[in-house]
């Protein structure tokens, strides 16, 4: 090949390689006009080459920036480049970056202009798209009730923003920009652990960092705050910075989200400071009363959550309404509340808070159209200087509350150092329990049951004393609450259950009568829900002999309100045995009549509150007449239960009540009185 072919060899490949280049390339003469175009420029345009070749260079400029075309402009440039916006044949509009040269002559003369464009849409719309989001970035940040803070891990600085700041009630410039700035605000308790979660996630062994702790606050005090992180990485995953968010979560932290009111962890900061506070002063400053609805698992239980959660939020409001607007009352746990009584002097004055509040529960509770009436059990304890922490107080509150409730419930007790030896005499009789059957200090007692026209006896009520050697003779509110709560009540019920069917059996052969005397025997809940409950009675009344008709069981309607299935598939078991199941306690809890309805039951027994209540003449008589009513109207019997007078006999009869037992015919009484007695009642 010789040198004449060459050159335009060379040009030929030159042109093939800008005919396929993206790039538009466009050349144009002294006057603007297109000598050459490749077709990247062309399509880029919406043209056809052919159709721009001759055509003035500026039909791709917008027509309001076209100015006339200066030939002498052109000595002057050399190259030069530009973003602009070009327009395409259609008339649409698009941004470009063009550079342009001039090429010039051997004389120096300029011969044209080579032109490069690109159509740059897509990087203008990711500009676009950053500088968006910036904004919106920046915008959130403002609007955020977050603070945000973002730590640069190469310089160790930090970003807070202004709210960052004024969450921890500062100026920014006191802030500064170190990461010092936030730890050294940090409750010294949880400083450790949001330190070791943050490097847990440096190293890669979690997502985010997360973590709630308390932040000291410009006031002094320390707040909740919940922060989350996250860290960017380079390629090796090497952490390069990390930004995250600060909530105040103080609210959540401190109040209880049902009521609204202080919880125990707020309760337990206030209690601190005053004991801290009143710790060298003589004379009484403050004191907690430890209050404790009665029965409230009843309302649960029977009338669901929903109502109960309605009923504690009434409640709440009606304390709050009873207390002075400095005292503090706090939601310490299920139905339990804590007044803190911050500033008083004598005892009176806390006694009287107390009455306040039991009287303000002497009004029903509307509750989803429902009126409940509802009580509540207040233990109180003073402080004085031997307390040094919040918790010991509290417990002493508890403990004094506790025995309000053991004493029958809606009343106050004020904790003495006797409680605490109740409390010690309570364990070791525990202890003493456990041994009471094999040690056979367990006895049985039996009230007559009569017909109260003739006061003929037509059964007997077995309850259960026991005989310890250190107290003497025990009744059941002594005990029974222990033997419920360590479970001892399933073997000691067994235990009644096979003496009194043994001493009925016995009564039977030696007093027989028609029909045969009834025993009625108490069986508590834990007793009904053991497994095969009506087997374990089959056997012993095999045992026994006695028969099953004359068998009486009492359940309180508690019992019917737990594990509701399996304590009526037993109930109905008992009945297939010929036994009758009794409610005890009738008209204490809140079935309705419609849920009796349904339940295998075979006799009501009006508690003896609503029998003791009954007047001369026939007052507070409503409820004892509705119990009868709904007696005969459901085919049930009904026992009047607590008679201690004529007048209430006289009463109890004039409603048509056929049998009854109270003191008013006879105590309960030891199992050879008691023979005595039904030697002379069934004498012929
Ligand atoms: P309850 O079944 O309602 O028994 C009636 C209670 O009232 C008995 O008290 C009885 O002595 C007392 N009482 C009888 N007539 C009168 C009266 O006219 N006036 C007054 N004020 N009281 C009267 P007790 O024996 O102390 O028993 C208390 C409760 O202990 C019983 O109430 C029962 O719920 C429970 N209980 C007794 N024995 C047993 C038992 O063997 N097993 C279980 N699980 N509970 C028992
Ligand atoms: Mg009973
Ligand atoms: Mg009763």
């Amino acid at each position: 090949m010789d040198d004449s072919q060459v050159l335009p060899q060379r040009l030929r490949q030159l042109e093939k390689a800008v005919e396929t280049m993206q790039i538009g390339v466009t050349i144009t003469d002294t006057s603007g006009r297109i000598v050459y175009i490749n077709p990247a420029d062309a399509q880029m345009h919406g043209y056809e080459v052919a159709e721009l070749l001759g055509q003035e260079a500026r039909v791709f400029a917008p027509p309001e920036s076209w100015r006339p075309f200066n030939r002498q402009g052109l000595h002057r440039l050399t190259s030069w480049s530009r973003e602009s916006v070009n327009v395409r044949r259609d008339g649409s509009r698009f941004p470009v970056f063009i550079t342009s040269d001039v090429v010039f002559g051997v004389e120096g003369e300029p011969l044209g202009v080579v032109s490069c464009c690109q159509d740059i849409s897509e990087r203008k719309a990711g500009e676009q798209a950053l500088r968006d989001s910036e904004a919106r970035y920046a915008l959130a940040v403002a609007g955020a009730n977050d603070g945000i803070w973002d730590w640069d891990l190469q310089a160790n600085t930090v970003y807070y923003s202004p709210r960052w700041s004024a969450m921890v009630g500062a100026r920014a410039a006191e802030v500064g920009d170190s990461p010092e700035a936030w730890f050294s605000r940090v409750h010294p308790a949880d400083l450790e652990r949001l330190k070791s979660r943050i490097e847990e996630h440096l190293a890669g062994r979690s997502t985010h960092v997360q973590d709630e702790h308390r932040i000291k606050h410009g006031d002094g005090n320390y707040r909740w705050v919940r922060s989350r992180g996250v860290a960017v990485r380079d390629r090796q995953g090497t952490p390069l910075r990390m930004a995250g968010s600060l909530a105040d979560i103080t609210d959540l932290k401190v109040r209880d989200p049902l009521t609204g009111l202080p919880n125990r962890s707020l309760l337990l900061d206030r209690l601190a400071v005053c004991i801290a506070r009143a710790r060298r002063r003589r004379e009484l400053t403050f004191a907690v009363l430890f209050l404790d609805l009665d029965r409230f698992k009843i309302v649960n239980d029977t009338l669901g959550h929903l109502v109960g959660d309605q009923l504690l939020v009434a409640l709440a409001k009606r304390i709050e309404a009873s207390i002075r607007p400095g005292d503090t009352i706090a939601r310490y746990g299920g139905d339990e509340f804590i007044i803190l009584l911050d500033d008083v002097r004598t005892h009176e004055e806390v006694t009287r808070v107390a009455d306040r509040v039991h009287l303000s529960l002497q009004r029903p509770f509307d509750v989803e159209g429902r009126s409940l009436f509802v009580s509540a059990s207040i233990g109180i304890a003073l402080h004085s200087r031997k307390y040094t922490q919040a918790e010991e107080l509290l417990g002493n509150a508890d403990l004094a509350m506790y025995h309000a409730k053991l004493q029958g419930g809606a009343r106050t007790r004020v904790f003495d150092a006797s409680l605490r030896q109740a409390a010690s005499e309570r364990l070791r009789l525990e202890n003493e329990l456990r041994t009471a059957i094999e040690r056979g200090e367990l006895r049985l007692h039996y009230q007559p049951i009569v017909v109260l026209a003739t006061g003929r006896v037509v059964g007997l009520e077995a309850l259960l004393r026991w005989q310890t050697p250190s107290h003497g003779l025990l009744l059941p509110r002594d005990f029974l609450t222990t033997a419920e709560e360590t479970g001892l009540v399933v073997p000691i019920g067994e235990w009644v259950m096979r003496e009194a069917c043994r001493q009925m059996s016995e009564w039977h052969r030696r007093f027989p009568v028609t029909p045969p005397l009834q025993i009625s025997i108490n069986v508590s809940a834990r007793q009904i829900i053991q497994p095969d409950f009506a087997g374990l009675v089959r056997r012993i009344l095999g045992e026994t002999g006695v028969d099953p008709r004359s068998v009486l069981i009492e359940i309180t309607e508690s019992t019917m309100l737990q594990q509701v299935d399996q304590v009526i598939a037993t109930l109905e078991q008992l009945r297939g045995l010929g036994i009758r199941i009794c409610i005890d306690d009738f008209g204490t809890g809140y079935s309705s009549l419609v849920y009796l309805q349904n339940l295998p039951v075979d006799i009501l027994k009006i508690d003896q509150s609503f029998v003791q209540r009954m007047g001369l003449e026939g007052q507070n008589c409503e409820l004892v007449a509705a119990i009868l009513k709904m007696g005969q109207d459901l085919g049930l019997g009904v026992i009047a239960e607590g008679i201690e007078s004529e007048a209430q006999k006289g009463s109890l009869m004039a409603l048509s009540c056929m049998l009854g037992q109270g003191f008013t015919f006879s105590t309960a009484l030891d199992p050879e009185t008691a023979a005595a007695l039904l030697g002379r009642a069934t004498a012929p």
